[in-house]
């Protein structure tokens, strides 16, 4: 089989150019990464509290399905969550063994306050001063 030149300049066996196919492939995965990329971004403005300080993406999925049973009124017990010996009205929700969501018992409910790791957890004793 001889090689032909193909309209974009290129030089090669086939029906279509396999270089410009490639690229042009490369390309389409390229635009799909950074839509998802700027999805996921778009995705942490809705939260209740920020979660991009959850290093993985399992977790900061972890932690809506959290939030959004908790916001449904889904008793925190059934995360582990539990009081706070300092503040009563503080639930503290892990979301693994490093990470944390603090709720305020209000009157309409559980609201999120913040996301904390093991040690800001331990250091900062939240709710102990006002949040
Ligand atoms: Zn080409």
């Amino acid at each position: 089989m001889a090689k032909k030149t193909f309209p974009c300049g290129h030089k090669g066996l086939g029906q279509y150019c396999h270089k410009c196919q490639q690229s042009s492939v490369e390309q389409h995965h390229q635009d799909t990464n950074k839509r998802e990329k700027q999805v996921w971004e778009q995705q942490f403005k809705a939260d209740a509290v920020d979660l991009r300080k959850l290093p993985h993406k399992s977790l900061v999925i972890k932690a809506r399905s959290i939030l959004a049973a908790i916001k449904e009124g889904q008793a925190y017990q059934v995360f582990n969550g539990k009081r706070m010996n300092y503040d009563r009205h503080i639930v503290s929700v892990p979301i693994d063994n490093d990470y944390r969501i603090l709720f305020k018992d209000e009157k309409e409910g559980l609201t999120p306050v913040v996301v904390l790791s093991h040690e800001e957890y331990n250091t900062k004793k939240p709710g102990a001063s006002k949040i």
